[in-house]
């Protein structure tokens, strides 16, 4: 699509302008207060043992501060290890499957992990239940064949939600990827066994972690398996995950500066009302952003379903007289960053996050930006 008044040089009003320019869904918006504190904690920290109080103070204090965001009733363990949430599925492959799981495919996020587990020479043909991209998520219903629910809260590459529930009469473990939901939608402990996310999404930090709230029936299942002589590389054996996180420790280095900028976030969040006060954040974020995509003709939110539209990431259509890409593009020559689309998913259409760091009031600030755009941009 051509688009001749989308000029690179259209210069948005600065007192139109959000305060901070970051809108992307991951790696998202860090607050630079958590930085500068890093800064000078840094000579005590930075480049000093992970093995050692300093840091695993810091582990400790990020551990008990999920324990308090989530409200996590006893027996619930918070898990840590590296390479973020996509190593956590190869982890939960070996460590967590025991022969059979079932998938809520409704994106590209939830059919990376349904990949992985039909890879996976060890385990039976998961069972797959598909839903296009955007429309109404079918929920994982009960199989006695099944010992794995898998499904995704927030599905990022859509803007599709999914309740948090476990399927009817189903005695499986339930796996929920909340990779972009949790610190940003509410959730009840009891409807999971594991809900497990990374820390670049809703808790704006920096990626290559994972960390897992972990029921114990899901602890159960990890000292089974592991218990078992299926072959498992060490670095995605959640078993020994399992007894280095109870020593506030990981099995090798992890990120000190990723672990610093988490545990600040958390108590960040816990000082702002948990995830209750985090949720009516992005509660009205969305209220915002959805409410203005309603009433713009030339926008229509992609998820029709307000039920399943998600709160911390929305995608907005555009009319084909509009050339998403390239209002996308003006954004970011104005320091409006990372509007563009999921990749994959190949619409003319913009994805704006909307977790809790992000100030409702300059999600207010972006609809004004887009407005000022669309008035100059329409080919029609
Ligand atoms: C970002 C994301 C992932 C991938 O996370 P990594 O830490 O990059 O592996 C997985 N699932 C969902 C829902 C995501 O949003």
């Amino acid at each position: 699509m051509e688009n001749a008044p989308m000029s690179k040089k259209m210069v948005i009003p600065t007192d139109l302008l959000p305060l901070d320019g970051r809108f992307g869904s991951g790696p998202s918006k860090v607050q630079t207060q958590f930085v500068s504190k890093l800064a000078y904690a840094a000579p005590r920290f930075l480049g000093t043992s992970h093995r050692q109080p300093a840091v695993r103070s810091v582990v400790g204090k990020m551990r008990s501060g999920m324990r308090d965001l989530f409200a996590l009733p006893d027996g619930y363990e918070v898990l840590l290890g590296n390479g973020g949430s996509t190593s956590f599925w190869d982890a939960a492959s070996f460590g967590l499957v025991q022969n059979r799981a079932q998938h809520c495919v409704i994106g590209e996020f939830s059919s990376k992990f349904a990949t992985v587990n039909t890879a996976a020479p060890h385990l039976g043909q998961p069972e797959i239940i598909e839903t296009a991209p955007g429309q109404t998520p079918t929920p994982c219903r009960m199989n006695t064949d099944i010992d794995t629910y898998c499904f995704v809260h927030s599905e990022t590459s859509t803007g599709v939600t999914m309740n948090v529930e476990r399927p009817d009469g189903a005695d499986g473990i339930v796996l929920v990827d909340a990779t972009s939901a949790a610190g940003g939608l509410r959730v009840d402990p009891a409807q999971f066994d594991v809900y497990y996310f990374a820390p670049q999404k809703c808790f704006g930090g920096d990626g290559g972690l994972w960390i897992a709230l972990v029921s114990p029936d899901a602890v159960a299942r990890i000292e089974s398996l592991s218990q078992t002589d299926r072959w498992r590389p060490a670095s995605l054996d959640l078993g020994i995950a399992l007894e280095q996180s109870r020593l506030d420790q990981t099995y090798n280095t992890l990120a000190l500066a990723t672990v610093f900028l988490l545990a600040e976030q958390v108590e960040w969040m816990l000082d702002g009302g948990g995830l209750e006060g985090m949720a009516q954040r992005t509660d009205s974020s969305a209220t915002t952003l959805y409410g203005w995509a309603e009433k713009h003709p030339l926008v229509t939110p992609f998820v029709s379903d307000t039920r399943h539209r998600s709160n911390v990431t929305a995608t907005l259509d555009f009319d084909a007289s509009i050339d998403a890409a390239a209002v996308a593009k003006t954004l970011r020559s104005n320091g409006i960053i990372d509007t563009e689309p999921y990749r994959k998913l190949g619409r003319n259409q913009l994805r704006i996050a909307m977790f809790p760091n992000i100030d409702p009031s300059d999600i207010e600030r972006l609809t004004a930006c887009l407005d000022y755009v669309l008035e100059r941009s329409t080919t029609a």
